[in-house]
C-alpha cells in the first residue's frame, strides 16, 4: 500500500454495496460531499458534473428506498473551493447556476423537494423536516471555507447563509424540533469570522442541536465547541474518508439515533487495506471473486468511555485524553484507521497526538485562551 492517492473505482463501488449488505437496517444517509478526485489541477465543470454524476447513480442504485441527505463538498466546484457568492453573480459573469441547476434538478433530484430545491438554488443549502420533532438543516459550508477565496469579498456572511441557519433555527425553536447540521468543512477549516459566528449560534441554539456532522479532513476526529464560558456546547461529527488520500485506510461511520436525532452512539468500519493487498497477491488467480473485507474498528461509547454522547461527557473525554496517553494514542489510531504508513509518513510523534487531542477543543479564534 502506498496510499498517496484515491481509491479507483472498484473500490468506491463495492464499498458502497458492502455496505448496503452488512447494514440493512440503514434508515437514512448524512453524505458529507467530495466526490471529484484529487487530480484538482485537471478538473473542469464537465468533469465535476460527471464524477458527481458517477458517485449519485452509484447511491442511487445502492439504496433505493434510503433517504439520502446530500451536502456540497469543496471539490464540487470549479475551480476547486471557490464558490461564488450571489452577491457576486448578480453583477458579473461568474456564477455557481452550473453546479446548483443541475444538481437539484438533475443529479440529486429526487433526495430534495420542491422546497430544497428553490434554496439550494440560491446557495446550495436546504432543511429538511424528518418527523415533526427533528429537523435536518444542510449547509454549504464551503461557504465558510479558509480556502474558498471569494470569502473576501464578504467575509461576514456570504449569501445570508448563517442568517438562513439563523432563521432555520429559530423556527425549530419556536416548534419544539431538535435539529442536526450537516455539512461539508469542519470547524478546523472555517476562516475566523465564519467560525467565530458559527460557534455564537451554536451557543445560542445548544439546546436544540444535537449535533453537527462533517467530513472534507479525510481522517476520523471531533471538534468539541466551547462557549465564552468555557462550557461545551456542541459537537462535530467528522467522519473519515473512504479514499486512502494521504496514507490512510478507508472507513465509514454508522449512528444510532432516537427520533430527535440525538446521537446515542456510533461505530466504525474500516479496511486494512496493507493486509487486503497482501491477501490479494497471495490468491492471485482468485482475485476476481475476492471481496476485500470491512472491519469494527471501535464503539464511541466503549473505545472512548462515555456514559453518553452529550456535549457535557464528550467535555470529559477532551480533558482526559489530554492527560492519558493511551487515550490521546487510541484517539490518533482512529484518526488515520491503524494505516502502518501514516504514523511515518506524517511524523505522528508524541507531540502530535497530544496536539491532536488538544485540537478537538474549539473555541472562537477571537476568544483569549487562558
Ligand atoms: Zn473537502
Amino acid at each position: 500500500m502506498n496510499g498517496d492517492c484515491d481509491i479507483p473505482y472498484d473500490l468506491v463501488s463495492n464499498s458502497i454495496k458492502q455496505i448496503r449488505e452488512q447494514h440493512p437496517d440503514i434508515d437514512m444517509i448524512f453524505w458529507t460531499g467530495d466526490n471529484v478526485p484529487h487530480d484538482i489541477w485537471n478538473t473542469s465543470k464537465e468533469m465535476v458534473i460527471k464524477h458527481n454524476q458517477i458517485v449519485a447513480d452509484l447511491m442511487r442504485e445502492t439504496f433505493k428506498d434510503v433517504p439520502i441527505l446530500p451536502a456540497l463538498g469543496n471539490h464540487e466546484a470549479h475551480p476547486i473551493n471557490m464558490y461564488v457568492p450571489i452577491e457576486v453573480s448578480e453583477k458579473s459573469n461568474y456564477s455557481m447556476e452550473w453546479l446548483y441547476n443541475i444538481m437539484a434538478d438533475k443529479i440529486w433530484s429526487e433526495w430534495l423537494n420542491e422546497e430544497n430545491r428553490k434554496t439550494f438554488k440560491k446557495g446550495g443549502y436546504y432543511s429538511r423536516m424528518i418527523n415533526n420533532g427533528w429537523k435536518v438543516i444542510v449547509l454549504n459550508s464551503n461557504a465558510g471555507y479558509r480556502a474558498n477565496f471569494w470569502r473576501m469579498y464578504n467575509p461576514i456572511d456570504p449569501d445570508n447563509h448563517l442568517q438562513w441557519l439563523i432563521n432555520e433555527l429559530d423556527q425549530a425553536e419556536r416548534n419544539g424540533v431538535f435539529v442536526s447540521i450537516l455539512g461539508h468543512i469542519p470547524p478546523s477549516d472555517m476562516y475566523e469570522g465564519w467560525l467565530h459566528n458559527y460557534i455564537q449560534i451554536f451557543d445560542r441554539y445548544s439546546h436544540i442541536i444535537t449535533g453537527a456532522y462533517n467530513g472534507h479532513t479525510h481522517n476520523d476526529e471531533l471538534a468539541v465547541m466551547y462557549n465564552q464560558q468555557g462550557r461545551p456546547i456542541a459537537i462535530n461529527y467528522i467522519s473519515g474518508s473512504l479514499t486512502t488520500y494521504s496514507y490512510l485506510n478507508p472507513s465509514y461511520k454508522i449512528f444510532k439515533m432516537n427520533s430527535r436525532g440525538e446521537p446515542l452512539n456510533f461505530d466504525v468500519f474500516f479496511m486494512d487495506l496493507d493486509h487486503e493487498n497482501r491477501l490479494v497477491a497471495h490468491n492471485h488467480s482468485r482475485l476476481e471473486k475476492y471481496q476485500p473485507r470491512w472491519l469494527h474498528e471501535f464503539d464511541a461509547i466503549d473505545s472512548y468511555q462515555l456514559k453518553n454522547l452529550s456535549s457535557v461527557e464528550w467535555g470529559k473525554f477532551v480533558d482526559n485524553a489530554i492527560d492519558d496517553l493511551d487515550m490521546a494514542y487510541t484517539y490518533s489510531q482512529h484518526y488515520h484507521r491503524h494505516s502502518r504508513l501514516f504514523p511515518d509518513v506524517k511524523d505522528m510523534t508524541l507531540e502530535r497526538i497530544i496536539e491532536l487531542v488538544k485540537n478537538i477543543k474549539t473555541i472562537s479564534p477571537f476568544q483569549k485562551t487562558t
